[in-house]
């Protein structure tokens, strides 16, 4: 049984920068054991992703990612199709992880958090990022992600670098999880967001 917890809003470690780590300290017990937990709250919170500060950490700098059919299926066809969200995405762990985008097309996209319950917000990310980490047995991975999966490594970096989407979404967009809902604003594409909230849409 995980005993971490999410912390909430006004916690400072979300401001805070996490501290660095070497492969060897990856293979650590201790690491490898806090690895279980993560996944076991990131399940627990059905969330697609969890980065340490949400637990109140500022060690190790790790983030975890999964989405699962299930969650998939819970979303309807005209939500997930303008993000490319119809595979799952198998658990995996990622140690200081850093990113670049790969071209400037932004993908302007509701999102929420578990660090900050009861409200969706629009933030302009990178559609398409080259993201270079360690995974969980300490080895330097790259990866190029685009759509879904690049949102969640960018929400989740943004974590490590102690950003919260709420800090970065576009002015006037956070609202209350009612009003998204009873709005749809999940069925409006990148477009219509950023239009709606005076944004660009390249970088
Ligand atoms: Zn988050």
């Amino acid at each position: 049984m995980s005993s971490l917890n999410i912390v909430g809003p006004d916690h400072p470690m979300l401001h805070t920068l996490v501290r660095p780590i070497t492969p060897e300290q990856i293979n650590h017990p201790v690491t490898q054991a806090l690895i279980f937990e993560m996944q076991e709250l990131l399940r627990k919170t059905s969330s697609v992703g969890l980065a340490i500060n949400q637990v109140g950490l500022d060690y190790p700098p790790m983030i975890v990612i999964e989405d699962l059919q299930a969650y998939i299926d819970q979303v309807p066809m005209e939500r997930r199709r303008p993000f490319l969200r119809d595979t799952p995405i198998p658990f995996h762990a990622l140690f200081s992880p850093t990113m670049e985008p790969r071209g400037n097309d932004v993908c302007h996209a509701f999102v929420s958090c578990a660090s900050v319950p009861g409200v969706w917000g629009a933030v302009p990310y990178h559609w398409s990022i080259r993201v270079t980490a360690y995974n969980e047995e300490g080895k330097e991975i790259l990866i190029n992600a685009i759509g879904w999966y690049s949102l969640i490594l960018q929400h989740e970096i943004n974590h490590l670098e102690g950003i919260v989407f709420t800090d970065i979404a576009l002015k006037g967009s956070v609202m209350p999880s009612r009003t998204f809902f009873a709005k749809q604003w999940g069925l409006k594409t990148s477009s219509e967001i950023a239009r709606a909230f005076g944004a660009k849409e390249e970088v």
